[in-house]
């Protein structure tokens, strides 16, 4: 499994000569999979970055060009590439959209809410065609399934159980596939403030490898049992790192962002093997996030380790997170092999 970044920054798209290393994308990710169809591709919210991303897979259309976009949640920064990004516009470009119903606006409202007269030039009939709206109701006790051959399948959690349980193949649109052909994507719900915001798991069953996406989501006192399950004992997680902890603690606590020590916290107790920190203020320049942000959470590294009340208390594999590109910064166009 790869991680590709096409956009890093939260909030606002920017661009400036002090942030050319770490770019000015707003969030999209894509995973690559071997688990997923051909010429498919899965990303992660459409931020600014699904401009890039759209107009770099454009030549795949003869091979069937397909995408299945996952949403975390509804903020502007998150979706406002799909309004400029070129399969949007293109009919046999098909677009799945899967993404958590926030005060009754699931995907298919969104699109209705932001293709429409006096925000944007082109009403919405002449895009929602070619998108099938994958609302996600009850995304903790929900999965879904992605398999080479068969596609995608939402299943409900108790129903997988009994395939994995007797260890029986899966189905997926009629046909039935082996569990361990599969990437299995698993949801639970991020601290976002008023927001209704998913962090997805995805585990891919040939490599058993774990990545997690975990963006919009603010530092809790502690970790709530069933996230530090969603969260446990991933080989690499992305996770929201947008303020320095005097600044979360000065003024922009409540906001519903992470800090650098608040994750490394969260992955001490969650065993995680590798850190990305994403969601970069647009105020951040590259130098900003190099020595206040990464530096945060290299001494939170260490500190943490030390803090034997810690360690103890969440039984802390110490040698976890301790070599230099455990915990990295993420840049727009970087990928990272899971
Ligand atoms: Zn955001
Ligand atoms: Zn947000």
């Amino acid at each position: 499994m790869k991680i590709k970044i096409w956009g890093a920054r939260g909030s606002i798209a920017i661009s400036n000569a002090d942030s050319i290393k770490a770019g000015g994308n707003t969030t999209c990710y894509e995973v690559m999979s071997s688990c997923l169809p051909p010429a498919t591709h899965l990303i992660l919210d459409t931020g600014t970055g699904f401009v890039p991303a759209g107009w770099h897979y454009l030549n795949e259309i003869s091979q069937g060009l397909h995408f299945a976009l996952l949403f975390t949640h509804w903020h502007w920064d998150h979706i406002l590439g799909l309004t400029l990004s070129p399969p949007t516009f293109i009919d046999n470009i098909p677009m799945s959209l899967y993404g958590p119903v926030d005060n009754g606006i699931g995907p298919k409202e969104m699109i209705q809410h932001v293709f429409r007269r006096p925000f944007f030039p082109v009403d919405y009939q002449r895009v929602c065609h070619k998108m099938n709206f994958h609302p996600l109701e009850n995304f903790d006790v929900t999965i879904i399934v992605s398999h080479p051959e068969g596609g995608f399948q939402q299943h409900q959690f108790d129903h997988y159980m009994t395939f994995t349980q007797k260890n029986q193949p899966i189905p997926i649109n009629g046909k039935e596939y082996n569990l361990s052909e599969c990437l299995i994507i698993t949801m639970q719900a991020t601290n976002h403030g008023n927001a209704t915001c998913i962090s997805y798991r995805f585990h891919e069953m040939p490599t058993n490898k774990v990545f997690i996406f975990c963006t919009d989501h603010e530092d809790q006192v502690s970790v709530p049992l069933d996230f530090k399950r969603h969260l446990a004992n991933a080989d690499l997680a992305i996770m929201d790192a947008q303020y320095d902890l005097p600044r979360y603690t000065q003024k922009t606590g409540g906001f519903g962002h992470g800090t650098p020590t608040g994750i490394i916290k969260q992955g001490l107790i969650a065993n995680i093997k590798k850190i990305g920190l994403t969601h970069h203020d647009p105020g951040s320049t590259d130098i900003f996030l190099e020595d206040i942000i990464m530096q945060e959470a290299k001494q939170a590294m260490t500190q943490l380790r030390e803090n034997a009340e810690f360690t103890d208390l969440f039984k802390v594999d110490k040698t976890l997170l301790t070599k230099q590109d455990d915990v990295f910064l993420c840049y727009d166009y970087a990928e990272i092999e899971v």
